[in-house]
C-alpha cells in the first residue's frame, strides 16, 4: 500500500533535474511542476514591460499584473508555462532570459510570490517539483528530496546542445559563463539560496543514462510512498 507524496528535486543549472522530474511524474502519475519556468516567466514580464527590478515598488506593482499557469500541451501532454494567458514555454528558454533570471529570482518579493503559488500546487501531494529551494523552502516537509549534481563540463555540453538547436550562433563560452553566473547567484543570494537539504539524497548523474537515473529515483519514491502510508 502506498500514498501520494511530495518529491522535491533541486540542484545546479542543467543537471538534468527537469528531465528526471518530468519522467518520474509520468511514471507515478503525479503532477510535474517546473518552478524555474515561473521565475523565467516573471523575468520575461519584467523585461517586456521595462520594469526596474531594483525598485521595490515597481516590482510589487508588476507582480500584481502577473498570472502564471501551467497547462498541458495537447500534443505532447507535457505541461507548459503560460504568462497572462500566453504560452511562453518556448520564449522563456532563450539565453536573454537565462542571463537575467537569477537576478530576478533573488528578489524577496518575487520569491514570496512564486513560493506561495508553488505551495498551493502541493496541497494535494502527488507532485514532483524541481528547482533550487524546493526541499529547503517550498516543501521542507517533502517525503522525498533529491539533490542532483553532474560534472560541470557535462552540464555545459548538455545545455549547449539544447540552446544550439534553437540558435546556431550561440557559443559554448556564452553557455558556460551563463551557467557559472547563475550557479553563483543562486547559491549566494540572501533569500533561500540553493543548497542541499540535510535530508536530501544526492544523485550524481554524470555517468547515468536517463533510464538509470529514473529507475533509481523511482525506487526511492516507491520506498517513501510505502513508508508514508
Ligand atoms: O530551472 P531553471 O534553470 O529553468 O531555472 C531558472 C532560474 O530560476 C535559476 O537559475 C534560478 O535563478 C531560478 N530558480 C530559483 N528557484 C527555483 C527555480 C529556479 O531561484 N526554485
Amino acid at each position: 500500500m502506498s500514498q501520494k507524496i511530495i518529491i522535491a528535486i533541486d540542484g545546479y543549472s542543467s543537471c538534468g533535474k527537469s528531465t528526471l522530474a518530468r519522467q518520474l511524474a509520468k511514471e507515478l502519475n503525479y503532477i510535474y511542476i517546473d518552478s524555474g519556468a515561473m521565475y523565467r516567466a516573471i523575468t520575461l514580464y519584467f523585461l517586456r514591460n521595462h520594469i526596474d527590478w531594483t525598485d521595490e515598488a515597481q516590482v510589487q506593482e508588476a507582480l500584481q499584473q502577473i498570472v502564471l499557469e501551467f497547462h498541458p500541451n495537447s500534443n505532447t501532454g507535457q505541461s507548459e508555462m503560460y504568462l497572462n494567458g500566453e504560452n511562453v514555454e518556448y520564449v522563456i528558454r532563450d539565453l536573454v532570459i537565462a542571463e537575467k533570471v537569477s537576478e530576478v529570482a533573488a528578489i524577496k518579493e518575487v520569491r514570496e510570490f512564486a513560493v506561495h503559488q508553488q505551495q498551493l500546487m502541493g496541497v494535494k501531494k502527488g507532485i514532483v517539483m524541481d528547482g533550487r529551494d524546493i526541499g529547503t523552502t517550498v516543501f521542507p516537509q517533502a517525503e522525498l528530496k533529491i539533490f542532483m549534481t553532474a560534472d560541470n563540463a557535462i552540464r555545459v555540453e548538455r545545455r549547449f546542445k539544447e540552446l544550439y538547436a534553437k540558435n546556431p550562433n550561440i557559443t559554448i563560452e556564452e553557455v558556460k559563463n551563463n551557467l557559472e553566473l547563475r550557479d553563483y547567484i543562486d547559491s549566494h543570494r540572501d533569500v533561500s539560496p540553493l543548497r542541499k537539504a540535510d535530508d536530501a539524497v544526492v544523485i550524481d548523474n554524470s555517468d547515468l543514462t536517463p533510464e538509470e537515473q529514473l529507475r533509481l529515483a523511482k525506487e526511492l519514491a516507491m520506498k517513501q510512498a510505502i513508508q508514508s502510508y
